[in-house]
């Protein structure tokens, strides 16, 4: 049996990106932005080249001058670096740049209503729990078919006639989109976080999930590290596609097919936490701090620091 190992396929950026972050971290920071801006170039390259250049010529303009400039504020009394200024194209579907930005954010929102959500409901423990559909050649047909099953999955939990999921207090899941390994096929999945008591039974869970989906009983369920949630949470809050992993071609394939769509959702008492309005890290608790403005310009391969 093929089991996801969500851990093991995400050696990503994340982790750190804009949730702590002091002047030692930034030129490591700024090295990652600017390896996802060449990624993000070389998608626009290809868009620029293939048959869907005219359509896609607003978002090929976009996503070239995404993050060409870089303005960072090192409030330095606290040692704190903050993204303040950039031209983002907000296109996380085609821009590894903007993928990074809108996951750190939305991974900082959910951890801070976690926060809140354990002072209220001591009991409750995070789960992650991995869910797929088998493989096929129609991008769009398997997403729509995962997404049905999911919702079904979780109106089973409402009506309360014993699901393998009664026990879920809330939740957040996201959509993932890669090519299977060996069937060049698409394999869609999700993750999410699920708080409970007791943890879901993953062979109930498989059962159910292979009543439902008629073609899939592969699910993981595993304890997240109370310690350390970032690692879990992570799962839930990196990227909808592995843009490093996958041909330009592949990218702008299920941007089409998935664009407009929502990969991210909750339920329960994970409800209602704002989507980021925009991808520059929150520095509200530092307003009347000192701070020295670094600004970065990218110039072909890299970011260089222009002035302070
Ligand atoms: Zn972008």
């Amino acid at each position: 049996m093929r089991r996801d190992r969500p851990e093991s396929e995400n050696p990503d950026l994340l982790a750190q990106d804009g949730v702590s972050g002091g002047i030692e971290e930034l030129p490591g920071r700024v090295d990652r932005y600017g390896k996802a801006k060449n990624t993000a170039l070389d998608v626009a390259k290809y868009i620029g080249g293939s048959d869907q250049a005219q359509e896609l010529s607003k978002q090929h303009q976009r996503l070239s001058s995404c993050g060409d400039y870089l303005v960072f504020r090192h409030y330095f009394t606290v040692d704190q670096v903050k993204l303040h200024g950039a031209r983002l194209c907000m296109q996380h579907l085609l821009c590894p740049l903007c993928a990074i930005r809108r996951g750190a954010k939305s991974l900082r929102a959910y951890l801070d209503r976690w926060e809140l959500i354990k002072v209220e409901s001591p009991h409750l423990r995070p789960f992650l729990v991995t869910l797929t559909v088998k493989d096929g050649p129609d991008l769009l047909e398997r997403f729509k078919h995962l997404k049905k099953a999911q919702h079904e999955l979780w109106k089973r939990r409402q009506r309360k006639r014993g699901s393998s999921l009664d026990g879920v207090a809330g939740a957040v899941w996201s959509y993932e989109v890669k090519r299977g390994q060996g069937s060049g096929d698409w394999h869609p999945h999700l993750h999410m976080i699920a708080l409970a008591e007791h943890q879901p039974d993953a062979r109930e869970l498989a059962s159910e999930w292979h009543n439902i989906t008629g073609d899939s009983f592969i699910v993981d369920v595993r304890p997240i590290d109370q310690e350390d949630p970032v690692s879990g949470f992570i799962e839930v809050f990196k990227y909808a596609v592995k843009f490093s992993d996958q041909p330009p071609a592949d990218t702008v394939h299920a941007f089409l097919a998935l664009r407009g769509r929502r990969l991210l959702a909750s339920a329960g008492c994970f409800r209602g936490v704002p989507e980021p309005e925009d991808l520059m890290d929150d520095a509200e608790a530092l307003e009347g701090l000192p701070f020295v403005t670094l600004f970065y310009r990218y110039l072909g391969k890299g970011y260089s620091l222009q002035g302070a």
